[in-house]
């Protein structure tokens, strides 16, 4: 039997509870064997904003978020592969890999809404069912055209890692925000602590 298989992928920078809920959900809705957590190597929409965390310790912090749970894994392809971090890549890497799989790409709602702007995106439709989560506090957007997709309910976690990195620069909590072993591979690595 052909496994399904989920990919969310993200700059995890750093890695929090909405992104976890999300994955979880989308696993056990779409009864997922796997969901892939796909670590940004260069995530193109994202440079040249800010300076991005390096990739390997980003990746170190998604691992260590989820260690201890089944079916949702940390995946290091797009570092692996180098360079700038395109979905339709890593779709092609995985579809390689994995010819009889089922392959789900999840994204937030936000991300749903510019997937006109991605590149080499053209074959994406037909290889993949387009999970969108909605994210709360988001407009909802219209179902992007030529994609079978799914739309995911998940409980609404306002939370951002831009909102993260503001609070673990300034020093304030962010306990039960990342999962405990993340905010201890944070600290052992001294992540987003510049201003401190
Ligand atoms: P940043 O604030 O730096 O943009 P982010 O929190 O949006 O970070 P990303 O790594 O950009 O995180 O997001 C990866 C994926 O997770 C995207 O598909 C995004 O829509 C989704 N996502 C991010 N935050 C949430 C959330 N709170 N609930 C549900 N999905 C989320
Ligand atoms: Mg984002």
């Amino acid at each position: 039997m052909p496994s399904r298989i989920g990919i969310l992928g993200g700059t995890f920078d750093p890695i929090h509870i909405g992104h976890l809920v999300a994955a979880v959900e989308a696993r056990f809705r779409l009864r997922l064997d796997r969901m892939l957590l796909v670590v940004a190597n260069q995530p193109w929409q994202k440079v040249g904003e800010r300076a991005v965390t390096p990739a390997r310790d980003r990746l170190a912090v998604v691992a260590a978020a989820v260690e201890d749970v089944a079916g949702i894994e940390a995946s290091s392809l797009e570092i692996e592969r180098g360079g700038p971090s395109f979905t339709a890549d890593t779709v092609a890497e995985l579809r390689l890999r994995y010819p009889e799989a089922e392959l789900f790409l999840v994204v937030g709602e936000d991300v749903a809404a510019s997937l006109d702007t991605w590149h080499r995106a053209e074959r994406l439709p037909e290889e993949v069912t387009l999970v969108v989560v909605r994210r709360g506090g988001m407009p909802p957007v219209p179902a992007p055209a030529g994609w079978r997709v799914e739309l995911l309910d998940i409980p609404a976690l306002e939370i951002s890692s831009s909102e993260l990195r503001r609070r673990l620069a300034v020093g304030e909590p962010v306990e039960f925000l990342i999962p405990g072993a993340a905010i201890s591979c944070i600290r052992s690595r001294g992540l987003y602590a510049e201003d401190r």
